[in-house]
């Protein structure tokens, strides 16, 4: 069947069954992402936006559709930040990509380190310390990343999360009934306004895995894509086999979870958000629900 809008042939199959060229495509791809863009505000004149870079194809996407977007708009900054945790067989490989991409862009990149920030790789704290790589990962990058956007005066955060990423987070919370970390969910995430804290936008929010694995198919962001050998190992592997299982068998199941979500998080941002709780680490500075950050906490029982 050609493609329902201009006949050409298709290589694009959207969850309603409609086939799409790869011009068709790709308009439609934009169409939605620049629409949550507009719809949630992400961009606005005089942002200086650090754009969250792994080398994968989710911020590999995410990155080019930006660089194209806001040279059109003006006073509009972006630069990439992409962070080193020293994973052995997929740090180098993922970060030859994105430094290649940010040449091919013409986009500034800054790398921090683990190692650098804070005296070891993630490989060697995995041995260390009594947790899930990724956990101790998590919360390392999270630190990193809000230090680095901060230091280099961005203003917000732009992430590659998509709309399967997204999905996994709302039933991950459900099942382990956590309303405080659902409430940080959402488009745009914001525990309270403070020059400390960088606001995270989500421009891909709506996308799903496969549309951006065939737009950057189509489009040429290529990479190795490369897996991380930690990955799959946590809860959260599990419910994205679950979920990939539920869309197949009944395609819309993702969207379906996002939008009640998004109907209910309005709710869970007013019951759940801890505005007032939310201070800074007596330590380092960065924002924290208690009195020492958990990047402080972990780093203590690195080095002890
Ligand atoms: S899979 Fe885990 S360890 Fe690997 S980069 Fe992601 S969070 Fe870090
Ligand atoms: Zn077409
Ligand atoms: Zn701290």
């Amino acid at each position: 069947m050609p493609c329902k809008k201009c006949l050409k042939e298709p290589v694009f199959a959207l969850i309603s069954g409609e086939k799409l060229c790869r011009k068709c495509f790709n308009s439609y791809f934009e169409r939605k992402i620049r629409k949550c863009i507009r719809q949630y505000g992400l961009i606005e004149k005089g942002d200086r936006i650090a754009v969250a870079i792994s080398g994968g194809k989710d911020s590999s996407v995410l990155l080019s559709l930006l660089s194209g977007i806001t040279r059109q708009m003006k006073n509009i900054e972006i630069f990439a930040i992409l962070i080193d945790e020293g994973i052995r067989g997929y740090r180098p490989f993922t970060k030859k990509d994105a430094v290649n991409l940010c040449k091919k862009l013409g986009i500034k990149l800054y790398v921090y380190s683990f190692k650098k920030e804070f005296g070891m790789d993630l490989d060697r704290m995995v041995k260390k310390l009594k947790k899930g790589p990724c956990t101790i990962c998590g919360i390392f990058r999270r630190y990193l990343l809000n230090k680095a956007a901060r230091e280099l005066r961005a203003n917000k955060m732009a992430f590659g999360h998509n709309a399967d990423d997204e999905a996994q987070s709302v039933v991950m919370n459900l099942f382990r009934s956590n309303n405080d970390a659902a409430a940080r969910l959402g488009v745009v995430n914001g525990i309270k306004k403070d020059a400390r804290f960088i606001p995270r936008i989500k421009p891909m929010y709506f996308m799903l895995e496969k549309e951006i694995t065939a737009y950057a198919f189509i489009n040429g962001i290529s990479g190795k894509f490369v897996e991380c050998p930690y990955a799959g190992s946590a809860y959260r592997g599990e419910i994205r086999n679950m979920l990939n299982d539920f869309e197949l068998r009944h395609p819309g199941t993702k969207a379906g979870i996002l939008s009640s979500f998004l109907e209910t998080l309005p709710l869970l941002k007013e019951n759940f958000m801890k505005e007032g709780g939310i201070g800074f680490c007596r330590k380092c500075g960065e924002p924290t629900s208690g009195e020492e950050c958990m990047a402080c906490r972990l780093l203590k029982e690195l080095h002890s």
